[in-house]
């Protein structure tokens, strides 16, 4: 079943709000916010935002690529580093859910083979990337070479890990094939991962 389909039942199966036990008044309408977008580059005049995705105008941006989106240093003293890596250009192209769901699936369990250094990778909700996070703080270069040397893996792996009901919450939703497809593109893209705006 379609994404939208299958929220549509569980909200049906709620009450038909999509509120659940909490939803017996009015749903409240949740417009995003507008930011001012006049011309490009406009939008680093908002005020700073929390999140360093939400300060990044992403109509200047070129994918595939990968980035630093940030560090962070711990209470202790180590550091960890989040890399923005994009699969699609923002607001034209994102990828299919089964891919997303399989890719996140695959990368985590193949990447881990090759560093220890993984602590997460998981999808951006925009469908259009996923987010790297690493302990330490790596050379872009040697990023690269793991997340080129863990999607060839996964473009000759006979099965998604952790695809079934025991061990996902949506064990239904993959497919091997449309991950594979999605590496096999952003690896022939491999010579433009250092451009990351246009
Ligand atoms: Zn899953």
């Amino acid at each position: 079943m379609p994404l939208s389909r299958h929220l549509d039942a569980a909200a049906d199966a709620a009450g038909g709000n999509g509120l659940g036990s909490y939803g017996r008044c009015t749903p409240r309408v949740i417009r995003p916010s507008r930011p001012r977008l006049g011309r490009r580059g406009d939008i680093v005049t908002q005020p700073k935002m929390n999140v360093e995705s939400f300060n990044l105008d992403h109509r200047t941006v070129a994918a595939p690529y990968i980035r630093v989106a940030d560090h962070k240093t711990l209470p202790k003293g180590d550091t960890i580093t989040k890399f923005d890596v994009r699969f699609t250009q923002p607001n034209e192209a994102h990828l299919e859910m089964p891919a997303v769901h399989s890719l996140e699936h695959l990368f985590a369990e193949h990447s881990r083979n090759r560093s220890n250094d993984v602590i997460d990778f998981s999808p951006m909700g925009c469908q259009t990337g996923f987010y790297l996070i690493l302990q330490g703080t790596p050379e872009i270069d040697d990023v690269m070479s793991l997340v080129e040397g863990t999607l060839t893996d996964i473009t000759t792996a006979t099965e998604v890990p952790a695809a079934n009901e025991t061990q996902c919450g949506w064990g239904a939703n993959h497919s091997l094939e449309a991950a594979q497809e999605v590496a096999r593109g952003f690896l022939a893209a491999r010579d433009q991962w250092s451009t990351v705006t246009r």
